[in-house]
C-alpha cells in the first residue's frame, strides 16, 4: 500500500451556498476516496485519504471544475499520517463556533430547475419557488452566516419528507440544498388587488399573466424586492406606469422572454449574450435595434436599452407567446429605496400598481437588479447589486475598516480578514427611506461578517448623510477626498502598486480647496496624490439646484466667457437668465467647479435645450446618444500652466459651440465635435504630465466614464501614445465604487500612517 496517502485540504473563497460540500462528497465518492468535508465559514476543510493517483484526480477536478457560483482563491494541502478511512462523510458544522466567511450572492434559477418546473410529470410542475444547490435566493434571505437553512428566512418552512429525502440523499442534486422546498412544504403565491383582497383564481400566475396582457400594472415580489411590471409592448400601459411612478423620462428596464426575444430588440454580441444567460442575470445595457419592436416611451431619446432575462421561476411562468417583453422597474416611487417588505410595499406601491403578486418568503435584505455593460469585450459593472453583491475583493489590510461611501449611488464597503466586501447599491441617501436601509445594512453586514473594531473611512463632504453617520461614530476616522477614492478604487481593483496618472471625470465631489472637483488629473499611488491638472474652474450659481436645472449651469458658463444674451437657451426667460448672471456678479450662492459632469450639462442645455432633468446625468446621456455620425473636427481649447498646474480651458470650446449653433449645425455634429475635443484635450494633458513625471500607467475613473464614446476614444488615443490604461470593471466606475476606493486608501493609511493629498508639480 505504498500509494496510500492522507491529506488535509483547506479551500477558501466563495464556498458557502454553492453546493460545495455535496460536490466534494460526490467527487470523493466517484474517486473511491475516504475522509470527510466540513464547513469552516470562509473555508471548507477536507480530510481525504486513498490512492495517490485518485487523490490527484479528485483535486484536479475540484480546482478545474468547481460548482457554479463558487470561487476558490486559496488552497492549502498538508500531508497527514493515519490509516485509510471507510467512506466519505459530510460533517455538520453549524453547531461549531466558526469563523465568518464570504457571503454568497443570490443566483438565477438554473436550467435543471427550469426543466423540472416545466415538466408535467414532475412534482414541482409550475412551482414558482423551485431551486437547488446551484440556484435560488441567498444573500437576500440570509440572517447570519454560516449559510444554513435555520439562518435564513426559509427557517419558517419545515421540509416535507420527500424534500427531506432529497436534502439527505448524496446522489440528489438537492443534497444539502438549504432552500429546498416544493408545493407541499414551501412558500406560496397570492394575487391581491390594490385593496389587499385576494383574487379568487385557480392559478395566480395565469391570472397575473392575463392581467399584464390586458395592460394592467402589477407589483411583483421577486428575489430582492418588488418590481412594477407591465407589458413591454403596450405603449399606454408604459405611459400609465411613468405617470404613476412620476418618472417621465428615465429609461425603463425590459425583461425579455428569452435570448431570442432579446435579439429582436437589441444588438447582442457573444459576450453580451453570455452575460444575459449567465447565472447572475443582470440588466445589460445594449444598443437598440431600429425600427423598434417596442414603443419609444421605454427609453425616450436614447439609443440604448437595459435588458435582462427571467431569473426567478415566477418570471419564467409569466411569459407567453403573446407576452414576450415585460417592463420590469424597481418597485419604488421616485428616489425611494426598493420596496421589499410586504406591508410597506402594499402601502407604498398601491398608488402605482393595480394588482400585487406576493409570496410569503420573507426578503431580509433588499437587492435591486444589477446593471452592466460590455466594453471592449469585458463586463463593466455599473450598478452592483443582485447576483454580484456583496462583492468580495482581496485587499491588503490587517485592520477592520468600514467605508461610508458617497451620497448618490451609495454603497458600503467592509474590510474583514483581508477581503473588501462591497454592499449592494442602495440609491441616493438624500431620500430618508434609502438612508434607513443604509443604517440597517451597516448593522447587518457587520453582524454577518462578525467584524471587530473598525476604522471608518468617509468622504470630505460633510453634507453627505454617509459622512454625517461616520462623524457620529466614536472609532478612528479617515476623511478621504472623493476623486482620490475613485482613483484608488481602480488601482485597488487591479492591485496596481506603481505610480499612475489618474484622470477622474465625475459629476461632483468636494475638493481639498473647498471647490467642487470633477475634472481632475492626479499623479500618485493609493494614499498619496498630487493634483497636477484640472479643468478650469467656473463659478456656478445656485447650489444643488444647478444639477436639476442645467440651464443655470449653462448661464454660469456663458457668464464666465462674457456672453450676456439669453437667446441661446430658448425656454428660459430673459429675466431668469439675468437673475442667475447677476447673482454670479455679486457672488451670491456661488461655488467654483471643475466638474466635467457640469460641463456636459452646460453643453446639453445649449445643444439639446435640455433645461430640466428628471434623472441623474440625463443631459450627458442624451448628448452621447445624439452622436449619429463620424465627425473628426474639434473645437479650440487651451492648456495653460497656472500655479504649477495644467489647466484645460473651456472658453474656446463653448464659443465654438455657440458659433456652430448660430450657423445651424446639427446636434449630432456638435455633440460629436464636443466629445472629440474633450478626448483630445484629455490626452494632450496626459502627455504633458508625462513629460514631467515619467509614468505610463493611466487610471480612468469617475461617473463620466460611463460615457462609452468618451471612454472608447480616450483609450484609443492614449494607447497610440503607449500608455497602459486601467479602468474599473468589477467595481462601478461611478459613485457606487467610492466606498471600495475609500477602504483601499484607509487600509494604506492605517498601515503607513500618512495620507498625502497635495497639489501642484
Ligand atoms: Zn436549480
Ligand atoms: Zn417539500
Ligand atoms: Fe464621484
Amino acid at each position: 500500500m505504498n500509494d496510500f496517502k492522507r491529506y488535509l485540504v483547506h479551500i477558501s473563497g466563495i464556498v458557502q451556498g454553492v453546493g460545495m460540500r455535496p460536490y466534494i462528497y460526490n467527487t470523493a465518492k466517484k474517486h473511491k476516496l475516504g475522509g470527510f468535508v466540513s464547513n469552516q465559514g470562509s473555508s471548507v476543510s477536507i480530510e481525504i485519504s486513498g490512492n495517490k493517483v485518485d487523490i490527484h484526480k479528485f483535486l484536479v477536478e475540484l480546482l478545474e471544475k468547481p460548482p457554479i457560483g463558487s470561487m476558490i482563491d486559496k488552497v492549502k494541502i498538508k500531508p497527514m499520517d493515519g490509516d485509510t478511512s471507510d467512506g466519505f462523510f459530510i460533517i455538520d458544522s453549524s453547531r461549531e463556533k466558526i469563523q465568518q466567511g464570504l457571503i454568497p450572492p443570490d443566483m438565477a434559477i438554473c436550467d435543471d430547475c427550469i426543466r423540472e418546473m416545466l415538466d408535467r410529470r414532475n412534482r414541482r410542475y409550475l412551482y414558482p419557488f423551485t431551486n437547488c444547490t446551484a440556484c435560488g435566493p441567498r444573500y437576500s434571505i440570509i440572517r447570519t452566516l454560516p449559510y444554513d437553512r435555520e439562518n435564513t428566512s426559509m427557517s419558517d418552512y419545515k421540509m416535507c419528507t420527500t424534500c427531506k429525502d432529497e436534502y439527505e440523499s448524496p446522489d440528489d442534486r438537492r443534497f444539502h440544498a438549504q432552500t429546498n422546498c416544493c408545493p407541499e412544504c414551501g412558500p406560496k403565491l397570492t394575487l391581491l388587488d390594490k385593496n389587499e383582497s385576494p383574487i379568487a383564481c385557480s392559478n395566480p400566475v395565469l391570472t397575473a399573466r392575463q392581467l399584464l396582457y390586458e395592460g394592467k400594472l402589477l407589483a411583483i415580489k421577486g428575489l430582492g424586492g418588488y418590481h412594477i411590471a407591465c407589458n413591454g409592448q403596450d405603449e399606454k400601459a408604459i405611459g400609465l406606469l411613468r405617470n404613476r411612478k412620476r418618472r417621465p423620462d428615465k429609461p425603463l428596464a425590459i425583461m425579455a422572454a428569452n435570448l431570442e426575444a432579446a435579439k429582436l430588440i437589441c444588438y447582442i454580441s457573444e459576450k453580451e449574450g453570455e452575460i444575459l444567460v449567465g447565472r447572475q442575470k443582470p440588466i445589460v445595457l445594449l444598443d437598440k435595434k431600429y425600427p423598434q419592436l417596442l414603443p419609444e416611451n421605454i427609453a425616450p431619446g436614447i439609443n440604448r436599452l437595459g435588458v435582462m432575462l427571467p431569473y426567478t421561476p415566477l418570471h419564467h411562468l409569466l411569459f407567453h407567446e403573446q407576452l414576450r417583453y415585460l417592463v420590469m422597474t424597481s418597485g419604488n416611487t421616485s428616489g425611494m429605496s426598493i420596496s421589499y417588505r410586504d406591508e410597506d410595499a402594499l402601502e407604498r406601491l398601491k398608488c402605482i400598481a393595480d394588482y400585487f403578486m406576493v409570496h410569503d418568503r420573507e426578503i431580509l435584505t433588499p437587492v435591486d437588479d444589477s446593471l452592466v455593460r460590455v466594453f471592449d469585450g469585458n463586463e463593466m459593472i455599473s450598478r452592483n447589486s443582485r447576483g454580484y453583491s456583496p462583492t468580495a475583493l482581496k485587499i491588503d489590510s490587517e485592520s477592520d475598516i468600514i467605508a461610508a461611501g458617497a451620497e448618490q449611488k451609495s454603497s458600503l464597503c467592509l474590510v474583514h480578514k483581508g477581503y473588501a466586501h462591497t454592499s449592494q447599491y442602495l440609491g441616493n441617501l438624500e431620500d430618508m427611506s434609502v438612508y434607513e436601509e443604509y443604517l440597517k445594512l451597516v448593522k447587518r453586514m457587520n453582524s454577518m461578517l462578525d467584524t471587530g473594531s473598525q476604522i471608518i473611512a468617509h468622504d470630505l463632504h460633510t453634507g453627505y448623510l454617509s459622512t454625517q453617520w461616520a462623524i457620529e461614530q466614536s472609532t478612528e476616522k479617515i476623511p478621504i477626498q472623493h476623486h482620490q477614492a475613485h482613483m484608488a478604487a481602480c488601482m485597488a481593483e487591479y492591485n496596481l502598486r506603481q505610480d499612475a496618472i489618474g484622470i477622474i471625470y465625475d459629476g461632483t465631489g468636494l475638493g481639498t480647496d473647498g471647490a467642487i472637483w470633477g475634472g481632475e488629473f492626479f499623479v500618485g499611488t493609493i494614499g498619496k496624490y498630487t493634483r497636477v491638472g484640472q479643468w478650469e474652474y467656473v463659478k456656478l450659481q445656485g447650489g444643488d439646484s444647478t444639477i436639476r436645472e442645467p440651464w443655470k449651469t449653462a448661464a454660469s458658463y456663458l457668464y464666465a466667457i462674457g456672453v450676456r444674451e439669453s437667446g441661446y437657451l430658448y425656454n428660459v426667460s430673459n429675466q431668469d437668465f439675468k437673475a442667475v448672471q447677476n447673482s454670479i456678479k455679486h457672488n451670491l450662492n456661488c461655488f467654483e467647479s471643475s466638474s466635467i459632469g457640469r460641463l456636459f450639462d452646460c453643453v446639453a442645455a445649449l445643444v439639446l435645450q435640455r433645461m430640466h432633468i428628471t434623472y441623474d446625468a440625463q443631459g450627458p446621456i442624451e448628448l452621447e446618444s445624439a452622436i449619429k455620425q463620424d465627425v473628426r473636427e474639434l473645437y479650440p481649447y487651451a492648456i495653460d500652466e497656472k500655479e504649477e498646474k495644467l489647466i484645460i480651458g473651456y472658453e474656446g470650446i463653448i464659443l465654438g459651440i455657440l458659433q456652430d449653433l448660430k450657423s445651424g449645425k446639427g446636434t449630432s455634429y456638435i455633440s460629436a465635435k464636443f466629445h472629440n475635443t474633450v478626448c483630445e484635450a484629455t490626452v494632450e494633458c496626459a502627455c504633458k504630465i508625462r513629460t514631467r513625471f515619467p509614468i505610463d500607467n493611466i487610471v480612468l475613473g469617475g461617473g463620466v466614464f460611463e460615457n462609452v464614446y468618451l471612454l472608447k476614444n480616450i483609450i484609443k488615443a492614449l494607447k497610440q501614445h503607449s500608455f497602459h490604461i486601467y479602468y474599473n470593471r468589477k467595481v462601478p466606475v461611478n459613485d457606487g465604487g467610492v466606498a471600495f476606493g475609500q477602504v483601499a486608501i484607509a487600509a494604506k493609511v492605517a498601515k503607513e500612517g500618512t495620507y498625502v493629498s497635495g497639489c501642484s508639480f
